[in-house]
């Protein structure tokens, strides 16, 4: 089989061109090329690289009788009968059986039951692979399987190592399942022999020890051993690691060499009184954050830095003394937050900090009456607003600055990079930019999602801090969470109740916080003063309600989940959240840092709203448990993005960047920290990709990255 990758040296008159739309493909009609089409695979190259996503190793065939439970084992045999067991809904099993005994396969879920009841009948030969356990005899719960009724393409399908594929209702209806994939990939495969183009430059490829595209196209589909297959996949992942992170070397260095920035004095008396004037010192990592801010201020390339640090770590201080430099040097700085409520309290926090500096700061933020607004542009285009802070109105066309020196970005996550390049537009000259973002991101999803930007981490937090002690609780034991907001209440602290709001429009979540709000003031604390807090109040009720407690006039704040962001009560040190399975990891672990960031030690109790009756699903079960376990950022986000899987675990589409088929950023980290090396290294050298040997890639970055690729202008 190998041989026919370096035999086939002239490629046939009918060869298709990777390019072509798919249903030139031998073996595609009309009918399959629709439905490979609603998979997004429209072209030769799509079918190539839609690669197996396992391997079942088939060059070893055990007899039913000596399997082992807790092995991984392929068998084949004849179906025997097949069912949903009465009484047991939600379970399909088949029998398999052969000369030596019997083996039962098992699915659960009702996903699986409308394919799977006509698909076996008794009499097939079935090849099935997966673990083996024991109940009531030998069991595969939810194996691979492989219908091996005709024999006509027995090379193909057994006896060695066979590629499974991802397939889909529709393209399983088109004939397009597993191995209806792999009888129409070999004959292409075959046709194309080595006249796949190579995308890799060869200096890159042979440095990283890689074989040439055509080859691995073929080995990920055919190998020999798993192993090959597992070579031939990184080859492919490398590919797309590769010219992703290319775009970003070209975005960076766009960035840095076309656009003239702002250079900004160097000495700043205020930002030196400022820091005077703090009630403590600066850490150790702030002050490191601050000296790298400042480099790329006075410098004149454009600043392009992301501030990441956790719930708590003190980024504001930071920002304040960016945008004091900026307010030195004679231009604007702006403060853009995701939602009304944060950038109040950003307004509120920047107001004691520079009032004394006689600095203004002003606030825009959607819903403000007219005359007001009106008011409030007008400073900000004629510069008499110095530091302006708000949420997305700041972005409106309406909006013009006088001299915007200094953007800032808070939680950088909830914005797309058309926002960020909104708000740079606000400037006659490129401004600095600087994005913060609360949300510890895994270094390699920091790679690739803030790859085109300088970052600097607050990896500690202001020292004095008290850890907090996080339970969860399978039921709701409501006198003994009395209790613990009454020791606390009692002795002067002030308490958050949490309700899950996944949408400001789910009416039965509002009414539950608010039904609990009014019994906890009726019935259970009738002498305590408790606040009300939602997405639905408006903005200056928000305000008032924030400010009172902030305040000390409520001991208790009920509230949906408008707090999660960015507010700081240091003396609230007790959170409880209601249903808390139904939070994400980052969602839970953001509303926690509301806590613990005074002098006392907290408390978060995590409520399992669950019916008792039902289990918790894993996923809520496992995020609970890490919760319980630690307050470290990172780790709580590498957790999420093992639950959740790098596409989830937060707008990577917003990032803009090329999506990854075949890598995987979590599993190939390695990979994608060489090829990042790589393609950096070869921007430096060659930025314009001129040199003869980058031809390939300007015409790899036209055809595959068109779209993505068109603001890069190499
Ligand atoms: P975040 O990074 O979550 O935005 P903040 O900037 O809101 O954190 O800071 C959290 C709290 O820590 C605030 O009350 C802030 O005043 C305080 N803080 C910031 N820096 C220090 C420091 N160096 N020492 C002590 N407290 C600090
Ligand atoms: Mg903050």
């Amino acid at each position: 089989m190998r041989g026919s990758v370096s035999s086939s040296v002239s490629r046939r008159a009918t060869a298709p061109l990777l390019t072509d739309p798919v249903g030139t493909v031998y073996g595609v009609g009309e009918k399959r090329a629709v439905a490979l089409a609603t998979e997004g695979i429209e072209t030769v190259e799509d079918l190539l690289l839609h690669i197996p996503r396992l391997y079942m190793d088939r060059r070893v065939l055990l007899p039913i009788a000596r399997i082992a439970p807790d092995t991984e084992a392929t068998v084949l045999g004849t179906v025997r009968k097949t069912g949903v067991i009465p009484g047991r809904p939600g379970r399909f099993e088949m029998m398999l059986g052969d000369d030596t005994g019997f083996l039962k396969c098992t699915w659960f879920g009702d996903k699986w039951m409308r394919g799977l009841r006509n698909r076996f009948a008794p009499g097939d030969l079935i090849m099935v692979s997966g673990k083996v356990s024991f109940f009531n005899g030998k069991q595969i719960v939810t194996p691979e399987y492989d219908i091996l009724n005709d024999k006509d393409d027995d090379t193909l399908h057994t006896g060695r190592v066979i590629p499974v594929y991802r397939s889909s209702a529709g393209l399983r209806e088109a004939g397009l399942d597993s191995r209806g994939f792999r009888r129409i990939v070999k004959p292409l495969l075959d046709r194309l022999g080595s006249d796949i183009e190579e995308s890799l430059p060869d200096a890159v490829r042979l440095a990283a020890g890689l074989s040439s595209r055509a080859e691995a196209l073929y080995t990920a589909h055919f190998p020999q051993t798993p192993e090959e297959a597992e070579r031939a996949r990184a080859r492919l992942a490398y590919d797309e690691l590769f010219y992703m992170e290319l775009l970003l070397a070209l975005r960076k260095h766009r960035a840095e060499h076309t656009a003239s920035g702002i250079v900004f004095q160097e000495k700043s008396p205020l930002a030196r009184r400022f820091v005077e004037t703090l009630p403590f010192a600066l850490t150790a990592v702030q002050k490191r954050a601050i000296r790298e801010i400042h480099g790329d201020m006075c410098r004149p390339r454009p600043m392009n830095r992301l501030l990441q640090g956790d719930v708590g770590s003190g980024k504001t201080v930071v920002a304040a003394i960016a945008m004091l430099l900026a307010v030195e040097t004679g231009y604007q700085a702006t403060l853009m937050a995701p939602t009304e409520i944060l950038a109040e309290q950003h307004a509120l926090v920047l107001r004691a900090f520079f009032d004394p500096l006689d600095v203004p700061v002003t606030l825009l933020v959607g819903g403000l009456p007219a005359r007001e607004r009106q008011r409030r542009h007008e400073q900000t285009a004629t510069g008499s607003a110095r530091i302006v802070v708000g949420t997305h109105a700041l972005i409106q066309q309406e909006v013009a600055f006088h001299r915007l020196g200094l953007a800032i970005i808070d939680e950088q996550h909830r914005f797309g990079v058309a926002q960020r390049a909104l708000l740079r537009e606000k400037a006659d000259a490129t401004p600095d930019m600087l994005v913060m973002t609360a949300t510890p991101i895994p270094r390699t999803l920091a790679l690739t999602v803030y790859g085109d930007l300088d970052v600097s981490i607050l990896d500690a937090l202001p020292p004095g801090r008290k850890p907090i002690a996080t339970t969860w609780i399978p039921e709701a034991k409501w006198d003994a969470i009395y209790q613990v907001l009454k020791t606390e209440i009692d002795r002067g602290r002030q308490a958050y109740i949490v309700y899950p709001l996944v949408d400001e429009s789910e009416k039965t979540d509002l009414k539950a916080a608010t039904d609990m709000a009014e019994k906890l003031q009726r019935e259970t604390f009738p002498d305590l003063r408790i606040g009300l807090l939602h997405g639905r109040m408006k903005g200056n009720e928000k305000d008032a309600v924030m400010r009172a407690f902030k305040a000390g006039d409520y001991h208790i704040l009920v509230s949906t989940t408008v707090i999660e962001v960015g507010i700081d009560v240091p003396n609230a040190t007790v959170m409880v959240v209601e249903h808390a399975e139904r939070f994400g990891l980052a969602q839970l672990h953001q509303l926690r840092g509301r806590i613990g960031r005074g002098e006392h030690a907290s408390q978060c109790v995590l409520v399992n709203g669950y019916d008792p009756d039902k289990p918790i699903p894993d996923d809520a079960l496992r995020r609970l448990q890490v919760m319980t376990e630690t307050q470290d950022g990172f780790r709580i986000a590498d957790e999420d993005l093992k639950i959740r899987g790098p596409g989830e675990f937060f707008g990577t589409r917003q990032s803009g960047l090329p999506g990854l088929k075949i890598a995987d950023v979590l599993r190939d980290e390695t990979l994608l920290q060489s090829a990042r090396q790589a393609a950096f290294d070869l921007v430096a050298q060659d930025s314009r990709l001129t040199r003869p040997a980058h031809r390939l890639i300007r015409g790899v970055l036209a055809r595959r990255y068109a779209d993505v690729a068109a603001w890069v202008e190499v």
